[in-house]
């Protein structure tokens, strides 16, 4: 089934405890459309970048069969760029500079040969935006994801709460669960939440795994135990990649296939800290991302007799 991938396109720059990263390419959309291509084939990018963005990378996306077609390219602006310094525990970050630049004015055109997209995921960009996406389909999709982040949440609240009541799920970290909700208790965030317009709420928790809500079930994924986390940079993104790839390669919304989806997307997420930036992502095999999902299946599989 085919997917549409929207999101940031982008220069970052990192600084983890093992190093720093000039300008690597990164952005939303960049991680969710690697990683959803190895699961689904019809992947298609609406995104932006400036004339500054390099040629050999957009190459490096099309051989991952994603279709570049709806990447606009302002010759004469400058790429969205993000540079983010993670702390010891890796666990958090401060974003360290956030310029726009060709984001600033994005106006999505979706081309003809997207409009029957199946699934459409919105990676992080500004709300406003997403919501025009979703406007500008002639077909609603058969399931709309979601991502945002606290950036969003601070400026564009408003636009931010219209895009949600449009949504099916809705990817978020805990922290930025409980500014959306003003609740502690992811419980209590959740049920906030799914009042806002989403059928389901996935909750990442970095190293602490992932937690997946409708209004009457509960799903927790773990996050594979790594001896080293190189670079958590798009880990989010990769995961969301993986959830929606596997959900159009399946052809399945029910809530039993998301929790599969939600494993695959922790997998990929795994395979992504490894490195700096898309480095892991970009030659992965299948029979690695088997063995990873092997792993999944083993770390929560156990045998219990209860007492009478
Ligand atoms: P994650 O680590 O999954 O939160 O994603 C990090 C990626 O999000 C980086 O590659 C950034 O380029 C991108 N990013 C950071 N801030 C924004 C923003 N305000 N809008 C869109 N993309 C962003």
């Amino acid at each position: 089934m085919s997917l549409l991938v929207v999101g940031s396109v982008a220069f970052d720059a990192i600084e983890t405890p093992f190093g720093k990263t000039d300008k690597i390419i990164g952005g939303a959309a960049t991680y969710i459309a690697l990683s959803s291509s190895y699961f689904t084939h019809k992947v298609n990018l609406v995104a932006v970048v400036g004339g500054d963005f390099p040629k050999a990378d957009i190459m490096m996306l099309e051989a991952h069969n994603i279709d570049t077609q709806g990447l606009q390219i302002k010759e004469n602006e400058k790429s969205f760029f993000w540079s983010g310094r993670y702390n010891n525990d890796m666990n958090s970050r401060d974003t360290l500079v956030t310029e726009l630049n060709v984001l600033a004015d994005f106006d999505p055109v979706i081309p003809e040969a997207y409009q029957d997209c199946d699934y459409l995921m919105l990676g992080n960009l500004a709300p406003k935006v997403q919501s025009t996406v979703i406007q500008r389909l002639k077909k609603r999709p058969k399931l709309v994801v979601m991502d945002t982040m606290n950036f969003w949440m601070d400026i564009a609240m408003n636009d931010l709460m219209e895009t949600l009541a449009m949504v099916d799920v809705l990817s978020i970290n805990d922290e930025e669960a409980r500014q959306l909700s003003k609740e502690y208790s992811l419980v209590k965030a959740a049920k906030k939440i799914l009042e806002m317009g989403p059928k389901v709420l996935i909750i990442k928790k970095g190293e602490h795994g992932a937690l997946l809500f409708n209004k009457h079930q509960v799903f927790f994924a773990p996050a594979l135990p790594l001896e080293e986390v190189f670079d958590p940079t798009g880990a989010g993104d990769t995961f969301a990649g993986g959830f929606i790839g596997y959900i159009a390669s399946t052809n399945d919304i029910s809530f039993e296939n998301m929790k599969r989806a939600l494993i695959y997307g922790s997998a990929q997420a795994s395979f992504c800290v490894e490195k700096f930036g898309v480095e892991r992502l970009v030659n992965l095999s299948q029979n690695e991302l088997n063995d990873r999902v092997q792993e999944f299946v083993e770390l929560v599989q156990f045998e219990i007799n209860l007492k009478n």
